[in-house]
């Protein structure tokens, strides 16, 4: 893959740090640089500098030096993007970084869309779409766990999964090839036999993949908990507590928070979206209203809820008609306010049969260490021992996945029930195409445009 022209863009985020990086790339990268550059020797250019290594200078603007840098050039295709690539590691200013990339621009280059780079080297073939869904996974981490997974995916563990299946599907056709040549009895009977085991066992592989997608998007996105209760059990303040920071308003006034508040925390290096809702119950208020259909979808949504009660009073009506659209299984009730409740034997024990339930005081922070390992226990301890698995992360990995497994379904009935070959081909062709859409190898314009306009500039 050829491009034209030339791009370069800032690689480092908007804000003053210890380093900024500028990225140049195309056939014009070295160029657009060289009268910019000075090297210790006071030599200018870049080309006289050995290819790949660290180069100490200074970046000038006619006489008016604009930074102290470190330079360096890679010549393609041994680069991010498979292009010449130019890399100019200056101080993490702002403004100086903005300069040095106009000066750039002036000299020829073009600033980069958002995902441009990884765009191509997508499509220089140094990067299949899991790798590239990796990069982006990666900047975007939230807990360790999701760290870990988007690395081991940049690796490109996921890549030759589904490289070797595509292989064992490429012999099971060539197989049928045999079959549909020498249609003789005997060579189809064993060989039929043949491909019907094999398929069997890719089929099982991919459904067991897909099973377990789920946990690979878990690990990625975060587990989601909805916080649930009528205003005023202490939501916010739970939320403030497990947090450690005021985030949400805590407030004595009810029906304040009208929307929902989600915060990200890590368990154990697993990321857990807690979303504290607007109060569940019927409202006149065309905007609380709203804040509390949207507070309904992430309820349903949610991996485990946490709904919490005042236990310094009895359950009132509202309290009552929360327990009972709870589901249990995915319910865990939090007694909050337990400083204010002497009684051993409080009223509200007796509704919450069926339900597991934990004390705590988020006031005096007491019991939320015990409720953050309890959610743990629920939601997500195990996942982090199963680091040998493959799994897909995203809902397009998972889609494409689904489709080859349905075709792999129908290739498999079609061959049992004695299908004519040719149609049982077009499904194993079916299956091939599904597996390539996961890599990026028959994936459409569209939503390769997508995914890397959802990448941030200079990446
Ligand atoms: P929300 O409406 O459910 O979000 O409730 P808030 O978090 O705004 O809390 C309502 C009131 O209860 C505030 O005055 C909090 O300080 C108070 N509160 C919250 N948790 C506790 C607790 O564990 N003990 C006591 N005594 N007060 C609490």
């Amino acid at each position: 893959m050829n491009f034209d022209d030339t791009i370069a863009a800032i690689a480092t985020a908007m804000q003053p740090a210890g380093l900024g990086v500028i990225r140049v790339s195309g056939r014009d990268a070295a160029n657009c640089v060289k009268s910019l550059f000075v090297d210790d020797s006071g030599k200018s250019g870049i080309l006289h500098i050995p290819e790949r290594q660290l180069v100490h200078g200074w970046i000038q603007d006619q006489d008016q030096v604009l930074d102290e840098v470190l330079l360096t050039w890679m010549k393609g295709p041994r680069s991010y993007t498979t292009e010449d690539v130019v890399e100019i590691h200056g101080h993490g200013s702002v403004l100086g970084l903005q300069s040095i990339l106009s000066l750039i621009l002036s000299h020829g280059a073009r600033l980069a869309r958002p995902g441009e780079f990884t765009e191509r080297a997508f499509l220089g073939g140094r990067l299949d779409l899991t790798r590239v869904e990796a990069v982006s996974d990666l900047i975007q981490a939230n807990s360790n766990l999701a760290l870990k997974q988007a690395a081991q995916q940049l690796r490109g563990r996921l890549y030759l999964q589904i490289e070797e299946f595509r292989n064992r599907l490429v012999d099971i056709a060539s197989i049928l090839e045999a079959v549909i040549e020498f249609p003789e009895e005997g060579v189809d009977f064993g060989n039929r036999n043949e491909c019907i085991a094999k398929l069997e066992r890719l089929y099982l592989e991919v459904e067991r993949m897909i099973q377990s997608a789920s946990q690979g998007r878990r690990i990625r996105e975060g587990i989601s908990i909805a916080i649930i209760g009528r205003p005023n059990v202490g939501k916010s303040s739970l939320l403030n507590i497990m947090l450690q920071e005021a985030r949400a308003i805590v407030t004595t006034v009810p029906g304040t928070t009208r929307d929902t508040i989600e915060e990200s925390l890590q368990i154990e290096g697993l990321a857990y979206r807690l979303t504290d809702t607007a109060g569940i119950r019927e409202s006149d208020d065309p905007v609380e209203s709203e804040g509390i259909e949207r507070s309904r979808k992430v309820w349903q949504e949610a991996d485990l809820t946490l709904l919490l009660l005042d236990a310094s009073k009895a359950l009132n009506e509202e309290d009552q008609t929360l327990l009972k659209q709870c589901d249990p299984g995915k319910t865990l009730v939090v007694a909050n306010k337990m400083d204010l409740c002497p009684k051993k034997q409080p009223s509200w024990l007796e509704h919450l049969k069926g339900f597991e339930w934990q004390p705590i005081s988020a006031k005096m922070n007491t019991g939320i260490e015990d409720l953050k390992q309890n959610i743990h226990l629920h939601c997500g301890s195990g996942i982090e021992h199963q680091t040998e698995e493959v799994w897909l992360t995203n809902l397009r990995q998972q889609e494409a996945g689904e489709r080859a497994l349905a075709a792999l379904k129908r290739a498999l009935t079609g061959m049992k029930e004695y299908e004519g070959e040719e149609l049982v081909a077009v499904d194993l062709r079916s299956a091939l195409n599904a597996f390539g859409e996961i890599v990026g190898e028959t994936t459409s314009e569209d939503l390769l445009t997508r995914i890397f306009s959802e990448f941030c500039i200079g990446k």
